[in-house]
């Protein structure tokens, strides 16, 4: 058998393992299997592109450096992993998706050095065209998930404000960028200058920054699945410059799965899926008037902790706020106190709660809490008014009422957990801050609201011990 034999062999084993992967991942039982299938398909893939680029007689000083570059991205990956806290995680992806862009520039922009410098000898002359189109396909997608990935980065990790960048005539913009690149790609495929191709890539990478920048807060979550899924296709891009299957079905898969992922959150929050990939479309600007919803009541830990006993059940949203805190622990431990003494205690999940998909239930089974008390959004939100306390713990733009009864509001048509509908909602924060959409929340000032101050993990501690 040869290497390159063996190397398809590896490829087909490692692509069925990225598939496993994803489906080991779409549940939470499996997730920990689907980690393991995606990380064995990956060693696998690096080790048969090691051993095919050896056999095609790369030279020592290539294999070297190759090796070099991989082990110290390694070293870097692995302590940023290790350091990285939970609530860091979304920015860091957004962080990983700019790297696969810039990757993506990179083998474009070598692909058209590397043909030019032998003045197109040893291609064929039939397929320059194509081989071009790729090349500004690929360097187009790539820019646009670096530069849109750097602001999604920025916006999650508070260096940037979450408020949307409305710019006269934005969707304008955002199509004659795109009329543009095609030109300059008939253009660069006809006759391919440099000047063309440094074109597109500086018309991209504007591009990526205005469309990311024009999204509100509260459509971020789509936002970075999205430009997880073109880091896919940018990636695939890339697998058809170099020749290499493996990254054309692994990019699709990631692109595929990905932009499945953006219509699904899509859906869930009831937006439109073009509206957020095309930067905002159609978002108009709110007034952003504050309106006056009069004053909030306070509660403590021990008239909750009184309350609490007096109920017969108990619904806890979480929400980013008790991710900051590390309050989960503490919450498993007022959750298994209160079910061994006769109340019933369920978890409702927003879709977009936290700050990445699935948040919120990682969290929660990090400290054990049973998943059959874990329920989605749709599964729970009719149980509201039959409840007797609803515990808010750090949620926010997850629990507004203004995206369901006020047209105006930037979150408008968005579905939340109907929490206000309990006898009681105790709302844990440490002031009246606005979430991360940066809209007012009205729930705050509700007859039956009471706010309980402070950090989310130090109140659930004082409850524990109060009851
Ligand atoms: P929000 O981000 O709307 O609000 C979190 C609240 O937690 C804040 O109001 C804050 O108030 C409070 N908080 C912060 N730290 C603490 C602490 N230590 N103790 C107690 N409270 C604390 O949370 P939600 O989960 O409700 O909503 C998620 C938002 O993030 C949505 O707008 C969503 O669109 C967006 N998003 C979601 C992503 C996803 O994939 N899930 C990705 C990107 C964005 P205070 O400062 O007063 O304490």
């Amino acid at each position: 058998m040869t290497v390159d034999t063996a190397a398809t062999a590896a490829y087909i084993v490692a692509a069925l393992l990225f598939i496993l992967a994803l489906a080991g991942l779409s549940r939470h039982e499996t997730a920990r299997a689907g980690n393991a299938f995606g990380i064995a398909g990956m060693a696998i893939a690096l080790v048969a592109t090691l051993a095919l680029a050896l056999a095609r007689g790369i030279d020592p000083v290539g294999i070297g450096l190759l090796i070099g570059t991989v082990l110290i991205a390694a070293v870097i990956g692995l302590i940023r992993a290790a350091r990285v806290p939970m609530t860091g995680i979304p920015e860091l992806i957004a962080l990983f998706h700019s790297f696969v862009g810039l990757a993506a520039v990179l083998v474009g922009w070598n692909g058209y050095l590397e043909v030019e410098a032998r003045g197109g000898a040893g291609f064929p002359a039939e397929l320059l065209g194509i081989h071009h189109a790729e090349v500004m396909i690929g360097v187009f997608i790539g820019a646009v998930t670096f530069t849109g990935s750097i602001v999604a980065w920025g916006k999650l990790a508070a260096r940037f404000s979450s408020r949307p960048l409305m710019l006269p005539g934005k969707n304008a913009l955002n199509l004659g960028a795109l009329v543009v690149f095609v030109a300059l790609t008939v253009w660069f495929v006809i006759d391919p200058t440099l000047t063309a191709l440094v074109a597109a890539t500086v018309i991209a990478l504007a591009l990526g920054v205005h469309l990311v920048a024009s999204i509100g807060g509260g459509d971020m979550p789509v936002v970075v699945s999205m430009l997880n899924s073109y880091s896919g296709w940018a990636a695939a891009a890339s697998g058809f410059l170099l020749g290499n299957d493996l990254l054309i079905i692994t990019g699709a898969l990631v692109g595929s799965s990905g932009a499945y992922l953006s219509y699904i959150m899509c859906k869930a929050m009831n937006r439109s899926f073009i509206s957020v990939i095309a930067g905002g479309f159609g978002i108009v600007a709110s007034s952003g008037a504050e309106k006056d919803y009069g004053e909030h009541r306070e509660s403590t830990p021990d008239r909750v902790a009184e309350l609490l006993a007096n109920a017969s059940s108990v619904i806890i949203t979480p929400g980013y706020g008790m991710a900051v805190a590390q309050a989960q622990y503490p919450v498993a431990e007022l959750t298994r106190r209160l079910r061994e003494s006769g109340v019933t205690v369920r978890f409702g999940i927003h879709p977009v709660a936290g700050r990445l998909p699935g948040h919120m239930n990682v969290l929660l089974a990090e400290a054990k809490v049973p998943y059959d008390i874990v329920l989605e959004m749709d599964e729970i939100n009719d149980d509201f008014a039959d409840t007797d306390v609803v515990l808010v713990i750090g949620a926010n733009d997850t629990v507004n009422p203004a995206a369901a009864e006020d047209p105006g509001s930037p979150i408008a048509g968005m579905p939340v957990l109907k929490v206000w509908e309990a006898n009681d909602v105790i709302v844990f924060k440490r002031s009246m801050a606005a979430g991360y959409a940066g809209v007012p929340n009205p729930l705050f000032y509700r007859e039956n609201s009471q706010m309980l101050f402070g950090d989310a993990r130090d109140r659930v501690e004082d409850i524990v011990k109060a009851l």
